[in-house]
């Protein structure tokens, strides 16, 4: 059995919570692979590492004074080093990172060394290899990352290697300058390595139990998700659940790999395991509920729109030509509505507006903002009736208007439109539908 295993930034901030990440690597031989992230937060009004090289570097690229900054974080690394009691000095990549931040060798560099050297500190504190990410994760002459190089490449360097400390969140272009993913990339390369090396398992160790129901934000204490699929994750991160980076699993869902969240301060936790398919139910129906808020509804309306050929293209072709995308689109015989993001469709409505007329004449065009749109998912209500009927009449009694819904043909999930300003009583009434013992 082999694992990958990622610890992301908070469980990596100090001295003490690698002690705990230690703990659990020892704990389990199949621990292999170990990718970290750069030192997160310690407290809540603690910055990330990564943001104070983002600063430090800004000024340096302002041709600032950054010396005090770049200490900054030198301290904080060297406090992790002294509470684990190694002997370790990273002066000397401290000097590079100076001079490469004079010399200006990007913004995407300076992010980078941040798990570049908790990679160093990770792999000292266990002993394990230490596999500079720049070598064996690729990306394309324009920045995009190639991820069947990146598979060749990182499988060859890591074939015959016992135990190895492979940082996260960048990598390098051909030329050998340094990129990163977006924000929170880390977890996209631990799924990268569980790929390249065929893993039985990724496990994402973070400061969470893995998934809840619903957002803890919104409704108290949720119950936890145990296993969720891919898909289903899917639906659920895009509106709005995030403890994995969206991209993350893209490449172990290549190879059917499961994705097991797990707290690094719980370890006793099972978390919540992602799975390409299960014939696991899930116990209330519902896998989770998610939504967001911020978006638009333009509804277009003309007689005989339905045998009218080419309407609905047309009108995405407007959407299309502006560069704004559309979430949802339900419709009727004689009108058609379009969901957008409000941010992206304000500044350019009156030119859409307009747009929209040449190209379809419509009768009338109704706008409506300030929209939140809900996605309740789980594979648990295929074939099962009377879902959609038990959400509505619930939020029929909690006095909360519906404005749209859509059901996809997959039965995977209900999306509810409703106004921003009922968007958090719809979650709570929805989850209290499938966990009646939270009312
Ligand atoms: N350190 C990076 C960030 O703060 C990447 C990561 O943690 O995954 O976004």
């Amino acid at each position: 059995m082999v694992k990958v295993v990622k610890f992301g930034g908070s469980s990596l901030a100090s001295a003490d919570q690698f002690k705990k990440v230690g703990n659990i690597i020892r704990s389990d031989e199949s621990r292999r692979f170990v990718v970290p992230s750069a030192p997160g937060k310690r407290f809540k009004e603690d910055t990330k590492v990564t943001d104070m090289l983002y600063k430090c570097y800004a000024e340096a690229e302002a041709g600032k004074a950054f010396d005090k900054q770049l200490k900054a974080i030198e301290d904080r690394y060297n406090e992790i080093i002294k509470g684990l009691g190694l002997k370790l000095s990273l002066k000397e990549n401290f000097e590079t990172i100076r001079k490469n931040f004079e010399a200006k060798a990007g913004e995407d560099y300076a992010a980078s060394r941040g798990e570049y050297l908790n990679g160093i500190v990770m792999a000292n504190y266990l002993g394990y290899e230490f596999v500079d990410a720049a070598t064996v994760v690729c990306f394309d002459k324009n920045g995009e990352f190639d991820a069947e190089k990146t598979n060749k490449t990182m499988a060859a360097r890591l074939k015959g290697v016992e135990k190895a400390v492979i940082p996260g969140f960048y990598g390098a272009m051909p030329n050998g300058t340094v990129k990163t993913f977006s924000r929170g990339g880390s977890d996209v390369t631990g799924s990268i390595v569980a790929r390249a090396i065929k893993a039985d398992i990724y496990e994402n160790w973070t400061d969470v139990s893995g998934f809840m129901v619903a957002d803890p934000r919104i409704v108290e204490n949720p119950k936890s998700i145990d296993i969720i699929t891919y898909r289903e994750l899917r639906e659920l991160s895009y509106m709005g659940a995030s403890v994995l980076h969206e991209s993350a699993i893209f490449p172990v869902r290549k190879e059917g790999i499961p994705i097991n969240i797990r707290n690094t301060n719980a370890p006793e936790d099972k978390g919540t395991m992602i799975v390409e398919t299960t014939c696991n139910r899930p116990d209330c129906i519902i896998t989770g509920v998610a939504g967001k808020k911020g978006f638009v509804s333009i509804s277009i309306d003309k007689d005989m729109m339905n045998s009218e050929i080419g309407f609905g293209r047309k009108v995405l072709q407007v959407f299309e030509d502006n560069g704004i995308s559309f979430e949802h689109m339900p419709s009727g015989i004689d009108t058609m509505t379009v969901f957008v993001h409000q941010d992206e469709f304000v500044e350019k409505e009156q030119k859409v507006l307009a747009e929209l007329h040449r190209a379809v004449s419509p009768d009338s065009i109704d706008l409506e903002s300030d929209l939140a749109l809900i996605a309740v998912v789980g594979r648990g209500m295929k074939n099962n009736s009377g879902i959609a009927a038990n959400i509505f009449s619930a939020l029929a009694k909690a006095k909360i208007n519906i404005k749209m819904i859509d059901q996809g043909s997959s039965e995977l999930n209900i999306i509810i439109g409703v106004r921003n300003r009922y968007f958090e009583d719809a979650i709570k009434t929805i989850y209290g539908v499938f966990i009646p013992e939270s009312k």
